[in-house]
């Protein structure tokens, strides 16, 4: 899949999008990621921490729509919240 380097401070080249790093940060967080070949610019997808994976993992056991429905948008939610206060402690 090929993607541009954009966002403000991008280089705008593109280049071959081959997946997801993934770094373990403090207190248990992953910060999934992948960095542009061409100028190093970081591109931060998501953060998970334990509360997070843990509903990611139910999801994969249930067959129910209306429960993944729910749980997803309680994810997305974790996940906004846990972005949030991951990057106010970095800068
Ligand atoms: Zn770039």
């Amino acid at each position: 899949m090929l993607v541009k380097c954009d966002g403000k401070d991008g280089c705008k080249e593109s280049f071959d999008f081959k997946g997801f790093e993934v770094e373990k940060l403090d207190n248990d967080i992953e910060k999934t990621y992948f960095i542009c070949p061409h100028c190093g610019k970081e591109f931060i997808s998501f953060y998970t921490d334990t509360c997070i994976r843990k509903k990611q993992e139910l999801i994969r056991g249930i067959v129910s729509e209306s429960e993944i429905k729910k749980l997803k948008k309680e994810i997305a939610k974790d996940m906004k919240k846990l972005r949030k206060k991951v990057e106010a402690g970095i800068k």
